[in-house]
């Protein structure tokens, strides 16, 4: 057994209170679906809900999860032997021929990773996927007796990004089988955000459940702890990174984060403001087509920041400000819905900016 003794614990899992309600009553009636899905958008804490349903499923307090006994300790510092936890990685070598410990180090070390963070980290680049040789490993350690706990529980997140094969049908089909009759003392709970692209033969073998977006309060609690204050973005306050969350906060965590999307959009704004040449300038060097995930990332931190301006500017009683932010608003939402269809990011801010300039908003 590997024991971090000073592992980091996860954040505490913030919000999806009615969900968490309705699963721990099936887990006292003995009535929760041995193979589970839990989808909704990315970023909401899907997999966050996977591991405290566990860490549920395998405390034996009265009032499980009770946060404080050893098996609780260990859920949460991501090190019970007994909660195992996949997800995209990337491949560990080429070749099909890896062995059980290769690929149980390299999850140790991710979820290590993952707990050194306290549980905040970026999606998995499309790189990255839930190769064959861990799906072979989990049915392995889906037949072994509990190490610490009277159960097991599996989870595996963004399951869609399960290789179905690599030339081994019969592998793919124990993984099947697992879902379809796990062990009694085995619970999978399977996570995705993306259900429609989970393959079809894994949808069928289990229960689904929609995990809805938190709402925005729980995003400000979830945001008033520093570690995932500063993991959404450096450069935005609590109440721009809960407009930018959409219910979501974990989708603000990563590369494109919405400190930079925002710091952007501010610029974009400024250039906007100083009329329309510098706004032409600002849209040319803004746009390349290879940019178009962040641009659409950069027009919600627009909106954000012009929803704020108007509402400011109402409070002061200034009516053309606020008339030009409301009008600036439904420009940028315009140009959402072309950068959306397959017009060039660089024609759409310029179209935008031009517009802007124009209102003076
Ligand atoms: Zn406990």
């Amino acid at each position: 057994m590997r024991i971090f003794p000073f592992a980091m614990p996860f954040l505490p899992l913030i919000g999806h209170d009615a969900m968490r309600e309705r699963l721990s009553e099936q887990v006292s009636r003995g009535a929760l679906p041995a193979s589970l899905l839990l989808q909704g958008p990315p970023g909401i804490g899907k997999q966050r809900l996977a591991l405290w349903l566990g860490q549920r499923l395998l405390c034996e307090s009265d009032n499980a999860p009770c946060g404080t006994c050893q098996h609780c300790t260990y859920a949460l510092a991501g090190v019970h032997p007994d909660l195992l936890w996949y997800f995209p990685r990337p491949k560990i070598k080429d070749s099909s021929d890896v062995a059980f410990d290769e690929v149980a180090a390299d999850y140790a070390e991710a979820i290590a990773d993952r707990s050194a963070a306290h549980g905040l980290y970026a999606r998995p680049d499309g790189s990255q996927a839930i190769y064959l040789y861990a799906a072979r490993l989990i049915v392995q350690q889906a037949v072994r007796t509990p190490a610490m706990a009277r159960r097991k529980v599996f989870v595996v997140g963004d399951a869609e990004r399960m290789v179905p094969q690599l030339g081994n049908q019969e592998a793919a089909n124990a993984f099947l089988k697992l879902l379809e009759e796990p062990p009694a003392d085995t619970t999978l709970i399977l996570t995705s955000s993306e259900p429609g692209a989970l393959l079809p033969t894994i949808r069928s073998r289990v229960v689904s459940l929609r995990v809805p977006p938190l709402t925005d309060a729980a995003v400000r609690v979830f945001l008033a702890q520093p570690a995932a204050a500063t993991a959404a973005g450096n450069n935005a306050t609590i109440d721009e990174l809960v407009l930018l969350a959409h219910g979501a906060p974990g989708a603000l965590i990563g590369a494109e984060n919405g400190g930079i999307a925002l710091e952007r959009a501010k610029k974009l704004l400024d250039a906007a403001r100083r009329g329309r040449e510098g706004a032409l300038r600002a849209a040319f060097v803004q746009g390349t087509s290879k940019a178009r995930g962040q641009f659409s990332d950069v027009l919600d931190a627009m909106t954000v920041l012009l929803h704020e301006r108007s509402r400011d500017a109402a409070e002061k009683g200034d009516g053309a400000v606020a008339a030009a932010s409301a009008r600036a608003v439904r420009y940028v939402e315009e140009a959402k819905r072309a950068a959306e269809g397959n017009v060039n990011p660089q024609l759409v801010s310029a179209r935008l900016l031009g517009q802007l300039a124009e209102i003076g908003a």
